[in-house]
C-alpha cells in the first residue's frame, strides 16, 4: 500500500494538508482537520485583482477564465465591429500568443520567442526584444517554434525564450535586467509557454516529452532571477536520491528504464493559481516514449504523467494531484488549459477546477482537494468506456494498439489542445475550441531511444497513412450538467481560443481566416471580420479612453497546419502573423493574407531514382521531413510545400538539408541524422509527390 505509506510519511515531516485516497491512480486528497479550511485570510486576498479595463494575466485573471465584464460591445452592436489598427509580425511561423495589455501597453509574442510591445491605442511600435534563439533549436520543437506569450509585473516583462531561457525585460524600454537558463542544453527541451507571476516567484514549465525528457516546473526570484524552487513531474533514476516524498511514490508506479528516456511529463503551457487557496495548478504532459510498452514495460499508471498538479506555490510542494489518463499510452496531455471557477453543484457552491484534456473526457474537479466531482466525453472517444466513480478512465479494447494498430479517438492533436477556453459567469458555459480527429496507432516493438530525436515508440508508416476523421467546432459546454448546449462547426479543425464577454458575446478566430463574435447564449453568429491568415490564439478585450478594444494575435502554423498535409490544406490559409484590433467603428483594412495556391506545375528537376528510392524516401521523409512540411508533402499554408520547390532549391537540396544551407531562415541541418543517399531518397519522394500533385493526383 505505497499510497499509504507515503501520504503517512509525509505527514510525519509536517507536510500535511494532504492524505491519499487509498488504491485510487486518479487521486484526491482531503484536508487536515488540523489546518483552516481555506488560506490564512481569504478576506484579505482579492482573488481578481483587474482593472476592467486591463488584460494583465494570461488567462485575464486569477481563474483564467477569459472573461471580460467589458460590455461596450455587445450583442446589439457588435455589427459596427470595425479594424482599429493592425500590426505586422513579419512571420509565416505559428502565432499562439495571448498579450498581455496594462497600463495603455499591448504585449505580444511572436515566433522564436520574439517581444514586442506596442501602444494599445494605436498598434505603433515601442520596443521589440529579440533574445535570438539559435535556429538549430527548431529541432527540438515538436509544434513550431511559437510562444503563448509574457507574463507582467511590477514593471518587468517576462518570457520563456524556445531554447530554455527564462528572461526579465523592464517594460521601459525591453532591456534585460535579468536573464537565466532554466534547462540542461544538452537537453532537447523548449519552452513555448507564458510564465505567471506568483507571489513574488515567475513560474515556467518547458516542452520536450516527443524527444525523451524529464518534465518539470520551476519558479524564480522576480527580482534577481535566482531559482527558488523546481518540481519535477517523473521520477528519476530510482538509484539516486528522490527530490521529494512525491517523487518517491511516483517511482512505485514506474517500472522498467524509464529514467533514460526523460519519462515525459513536461508542463509545456496551462498553470493558474488561487491566492485563496494558496495553491498554484499545473498541467503536465505525456510520456516519453508515449507507447508505454515501451516506456514502463512493467505496466503502472507512470504518476504524474497527463495530470493536474497542486503546488504550494512558495515551495514547490505537491499537495494533491489527479491523473487524468493514467498510464498514457497516446499522446494525452493534461496541459490543456486549466480555468477555475465556483459552481453551484447539487446544492453547494464548490470552488473547482476545469480542463478539457487531451483525452476526450472534461472533468470538474474540487480544487481544494482534488476530488473528482464530475467528467463526461465532450468529444468522440474509443480509447475508454467511460469514467469509474473516482473519475478513472476505463480503458476499452479499441485503444490497445500494442499488437494491432487502431484508429483512435480523440488523436494526438487531442479532443482539445493548447487554445485555451473561456467560461461565462452569466450563461454558465465553458466555450472549448474542441477537436474531432482520429488517427491510427501502431507500436513500434523495435523502438529504440536515439538523443535527441523524436522518441514515440510508434510505427510511423501508420502514422503517415492518415484516414479517418477530422473536425473542428467551437463547443458549448454546461459543465454542472457535463452536456453540450450548444455548437458550431467549422471548414477545417484547429481554430482558435475563445474569449466570453459581459455584452453576452463569444470571440473565437477560425482556422479558416475570420475573427467571429457570436451569442454567448446560443451561438447564434453575430459578426465576422476575415483575418488574412488562420487564428489559432485566444482573442483578448481592453478598454482605454473609454473605447472597449477586442484583438488577437492571428497566424497560421504550429503543429496541426504543418503536418496534418490534405486536413491542414482544408482551411486554405496561409501563414502570415498580425495583430488585429477592432472597435466599434474601426474603419482600417484587414491587411489581405497570402492567396491560396494553383498546384504546382511538374518539376523541371530530374533525379536518378527507383521505386526503392521513393519508398525508403516516403520512410525517411516522415520520421524527419512531415511534421513541418506535412503529411505526403502537402504543405499546409504555413511552411513551404516541397511539392513547389524550385529548381534552385532542388539543385541545392543536399547543402540545404545536409550542411543547414538555409539554417538562418529557420531550416536546419540534418548532418547528424541523415546520409547524403537518405537525403536523395527523400529528394526522390518529394519529387513522386510534385508529380503527382501536378498530373492531379494525390501523392500517396
Ligand atoms: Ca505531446
Amino acid at each position: 500500500m505505497g499510497q499509504q505509506r507515503w501520504a503517512r510519511r509525509w505527514r510525519t515531516k509536517g507536510l500535511c494538508f494532504v492524505a491519499f485516497i487509498l488504491g485510487l491512480s486518479a487521486c484526491a486528497s482531503l484536508s487536515d482537520p488540523s489546518e483552516p479550511a481555506h488560506g490564512s485570510d481569504p478576506e484579505g486576498v482579492a482573488v481578481s485583482p483587474v482593472e476592467d479595463g486591463d488584460w494583465p494575466i494570461h488567462g485575464r485573471d486569477f481563474y483564467e477564465q477569459r472573461y471580460s465584464p467589458l460590455e461596450q460591445i455587445g450583442e446589439g452592436n457588435v455589427a459596427d465591429l470595425g479594424l482599429a489598427w493592425s500590426f505586422d509580425l513579419g512571420t509565416m511561423r505559428g502565432v499562439q500568443s495571448t498579450p498581455i495589455v496594462v497600463g495603455g501597453v499591448f504585449y505580444v509574442t511572436g515566433p522564436w520567442s520574439l517581444v514586442y510591445a506596442l501602444d494599445a491605442r494605436t498598434g505603433k511600435e515601442l520596443w521589440r526584444f529579440d533574445p535570438e534563439v539559435p535556429k538549430q533549436h527548431a529541432r527540438y520543437a515538436c509544434c513550431t517554434v511559437s510562444n503563448r506569450g509574457v507574463a507582467v509585473d511590477g514593471g518587468r516583462a517576462f518570457v520563456g525564450t524556445l531554447d530554455g531561457r527564462l528572461i526579465g525585460l523592464d517594460v521601459a524600454d525591453g532591456s534585460v535586467i535579468w536573464e537565466t537558463l532554466t534547462v540542461d542544453p544538452e537537453q532537447p527541451y523548449t519552452i513555448t509557454g507564458a510564465p505567471r507571476v506568483v507571489e513574488g516567484l515567475v513560474v515556467i514549465g518547458n516542452g520536450g516529452a516527443e524527444y525523451g525528457v524529464r518534465g518539470y516546473v520551476s519558479a524564480y526570484h522576480v527580482d534577481s532571477g535566482e531559482l527558488a524552487w523546481r518540481t519535477f513531474t517523473v521520477p528519476g533514476d530510482p538509484s539516486k536520491p528522490f527530490e521529494s516524498p512525491a517523487m518517491e511514490y511516483a517511482a512505485s508506479t514506474w517500472n522498467g528504464q524509464w529514467w533514460k528516456y526523460g519519462g515525459g511529463g513536461t508542463v509545456w503551457d496551462a498553470m493558474a493559481y488561487d491566492p485563496e487557496l494558496d495553491l498554484l495548478y499545473v498541467g503536465s504532459g505525456n510520456g516519453s516514449p508515449h507507447a508505454r510498452w515501451a516506456r514502463s514495460p512493467g505496466g503502472g499508471d507512470n504518476l504524474y504523467l497527463s495530470s493536474i498538479l497542486a503546488l504550494r506555490p512558495a515551495t514547490g510542494e505537491l499537495v494533491w494531484y489527479f491523473q487524468t489518463t493514467p498510464a498514457d499510452t497516446w499522446d494525452y496531455t493534461a496541459t490543456q488549459h486549466i480555468l477555475l471557477a465556483d459552481l453551484e453543484v447539487d446544492g453547494r457552491v464548490r470552488k473547482v477546477v476545469m480542463q478539457a484534456p487531451k483525452n476526450g473526457f472534461f472533468f470538474v474537479l474540487d480544487r481544494e482537494t482534488g476530488e473528482f466531482i464530475s467528467g463526461a466525453p465532450y468529444v468522440k472517444v474509443t480509447w475508454a468506456e467511460g469514467l469509474d466513480a473516482e473519475g478513472r478512465p476505463i480503458e476499452s479494447p479499441h485503444g490497445d494498439y500494442r499488437h494491432q494498430s487502431r484508429m483512435i479517438h480523440p488523436s494526438q492533436m487531442g479532443g482539445h489542445n493548447w487554445h485555451p477556453m473561456s467560461f461565462h459567469p452569466g450563461t454558465g458555459l465553458v466555450y472549448v475550441p474542441a477537436l474531432d480527429i482520429s488517427t491510427p496507432m501502431g507500436f513500434d516493438p523495435d523502438w529504440t531511444f536515439q538523443p535527441g530525436r523524436f522518441n514515440l515508440a510508434i510505427d510511423f508508416e501508420e502514422f503517415a497513412e492518415g484516414g479517418g476523421e477530422a473536425e473542428g467546432f467551437l463547443l458549448a459546454w454546461d459543465p454542472i450538467q457535463q452536456r453540450e448546449v450548444w455548437r458550431i462547426a467549422h471548414r477545417a479543425p484547429w481554430s482558435g481560443g475563445t474569449l466570453a464577454t459581459g455584452g453576452n458575446l463569444v470571440f473565437q478566430g477560425s482556422s479558416d481566416g475570420r475573427l467571429v463574435a457570436y451569442r454567448a447564449s446560443d451561438g447564434n453568429k453575430l459578426w465576422e471580420s476575415p483575418a488574412g491568415t488562420g487564428v489559432m490564439a485566444g482573442p483578448v478585450t481592453y478598454a482605454l479612453d473609454g473605447v472597449q478594444y477586442v484583438s488577437v494575435a492571428a497566424g497560421w502554423g504550429g503543429s496541426f497546419p504543418m503536418g496534418m498535409g490534405e486536413v491542414a490544406a482544408r482551411a486554405r490559409v496561409r501563414g502570415g502573423g498580425r495583430v488585429l484590433t477592432f472597435r466599434l467603428g474601426g474603419t482600417a483594412e484587414v491587411p489581405p493574407g497570402l492567396p491560396w495556391p494553383a498546384p504546382p506545375p511538374a518539376p523541371v528537376f530530374q533525379l536518378e531514382a527507383s521505386e526503392a528510392d521513393v519508398a525508403a524516401g516516403s520512410s525517411l521523409y516522415h520520421a524527419e521531413c512531415g511534421l513541418c512540411h506535412g503529411a505526403a508533402v502537402i504543405g499546409g499554408g504555413s511552411l513551404p510545400d516541397l511539392r513547389y520547390a524550385s529548381t534552385a532549391v532542388h539543385e541545392r537540396f543536399q547543402q540545404i538539408v545536409h550542411a543547414g544551407e538555409r539554417e538562418a531562415l529557420g531550416m536546419p541541418g540534418f548532418s547528424d541524422r541523415l546520409s547524403l543517399d537518405q537525403i536523395r531518397q527523400i529528394q526522390a519522394y518529394v519529387l513522386s509527390a510534385a508529380n503527382a500533385a501536378a498530373a492531379g493526383q494525390k501523392s500517396d
